[in-house]
């Protein structure tokens, strides 16, 4: 089964917005395990729109749109996908009386445009509720083809392709496909295709895809299988072996992010914790808070830039300053202690250092990150390169990992890499 994704808007041509879509799209159907050897992405214009459509189906099965199922004029990617296999539009009256209920539940009159998100061909068809948008999205059949439909909109788009395309594309395929995601920190996404190259080879089923993420891997792990049970029976062996070699490096093995990692370890051990940031800016406390009911373990996260915020909030002393510097393991260290005991957390955590990208060049990327519980506290030296960006992303993540290890040494769960 061959596949080909159709992004349309003439924004993604203009450069106004970025082709997530695409991205997010190509990444599952890898997993999935069907083929995709082109992306097309075309404006809004019903000639060249037809055009690759013809071009699509010359090569591939089902071609996957995003975009243009909206009430607007520009709006013609069913209308043109509809001409191209000589169907007809008709309203579907069901959806036009939810259409109308979504609209007046939002305060909106509905003006005939908005039927156009509702019309769609009589025969050939399967409708894609939208549960997050006013366009649902659809299927056209015929002659073995498929058009798959989406909404533009990334929020409407994901979960109707979770929910409503992948069980499509199974039940086309006539097998299911499970997944299970290992993340990985601390070790490069060519170190890591190099240690484990000879599994990934041997395996057809299930099937290895790595995928670099700033300063992370990701290893996506997907079996064919006839039900989840399975799937995990083919799975968990190839795990198993990948952690034999990697597992130091893995951090969770059910895809989660780092700061979802380190929520999930502090509130299941009920520790509290404050974070006193000044290379990263908040980014750590940003991250952390971004976790539904964070309440519960984050106390506070102090943005401490100059060297008197160092001073006046956490208590760090001017000798340090002047004998050490800002950026010093001893004023990372009287950071994390400040914080952690003027909060009344568990733990704190300290970042300090030169994001970039003015400076010596041996001092930017230099970043020390302190790490304080009752038991003591330590500073970690680290040299992060590239941008000012990337150095802020790449200190965030370790100083996550710092304490997600912390925890984990605490003895409060066995290291292990299946944990989370
Ligand atoms: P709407 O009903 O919102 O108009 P639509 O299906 O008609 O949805 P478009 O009008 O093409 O979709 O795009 C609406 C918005 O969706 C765009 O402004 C953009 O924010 C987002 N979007 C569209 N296509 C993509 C894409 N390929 N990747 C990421 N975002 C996209
Ligand atoms: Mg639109």
């Amino acid at each position: 089964m061959n596949a080909e994704i159709i992004s349309v808007g003439t924004e993604l041509l203009m450069g106004q917005i970025l082709n997530t879509n695409a991205r997010y799209i190509s990444g599952r159907l890898a997993d999935l395990g069907i083929n995709l050897y082109y992306h097309i992405t075309v404006g809004d214009n019903h000639d060249r729109l037809k055009d690759s459509i013809k071009t699509g189906f010359s090569r591939s099965d089902i071609l996957i749109f995003t975009g243009g199922l909206g009430p607007t004029e520009d709006d013609l990617t069913k209308e043109t996908i509809a001409d191209y296999f000589g169907l007809e539009l008709i309203i579907y009256e069901d959806y036009k009386e939810k259409l109308i209920e979504r609209m007046v539940s939002r305060g909106y009159q509905c003006t005939p445009n908005n039927f156009k998100q509702v019309m769609f061909p009589k025969d050939h068809c399967i409708i894609l509720p939208n549960p997050n948008g006013s366009a649902p999205g659809c299927i056209i059949e015929m002659d073995g083809k498929a058009a798959i439909m989406m909404p533009g909109p990334p929020w409407e788009m994901e979960p109707m392709f979770e929910a409503q395309v992948v069980p499509y594309l199974e039940k086309r395929s006539n097998c299911r496909f499970y997944s299970r995601t290992l993340r990985i920190f601390g070790r490069g996404e060519s170190q890591v295709e190099h240690d484990i190259q000879d599994i990934v080879d041997l395996q057809t089923n299930p099937t290895i895809a790595p995928y670099a993420k700033a300063a992370e891997t990701t290893l996506r792990i997907t079996a064919r299988c006839g039900d989840e049970a399975e799937g995990e029976e083919l799975i968990l062996p190839v795990m198993d072996e990948i952690c034999d070699r990697i597992g130091e490096y893995v951090y969770s093995s059910h895809g989660k992010e780092m700061h979802e990692v380190c929520a999930e370890l502090l509130s299941k051990n009920q520790l509290k914790l404050a974070v006193a940031e000044s290379c990263t800016g908040g980014m750590i406390a940003s991250q952390l808070v971004s976790v539904p009911g964070s309440s519960e373990w984050f106390i506070e996260g102090a943005v401490t830039y100059a060297p008197e915020a160092k001073m006046c909030r956490l208590g760090v002393k001017a000798e340090t300053l002047d004998k050490y510097t800002d950026v010093s393991a001893e004023t990372a260290m009287e950071m994390a202690e400040g914080i952690r005991i003027s909060s009344g957390a568990d733990i704190g955590i300290s970042t300090t250092g030169y994001a970039g990208p003015s400076g010596a060049p041996d001092q930017v990327g230099h970043v020390f990150i302190g790490v304080s519980h009752r038991d003591g506290v330590q500073a970690y030296e680290f040299h992060f390169k590239g941008s000012r960006e990337r150095v802020r992303i790449t200190a965030t993540l370790n100083a996550l990992n710092l304490l997600r290890k912390l925890i984990l040494s605490k003895g409060m769960y066995k290291p292990h890499c299946y944990m989370i």
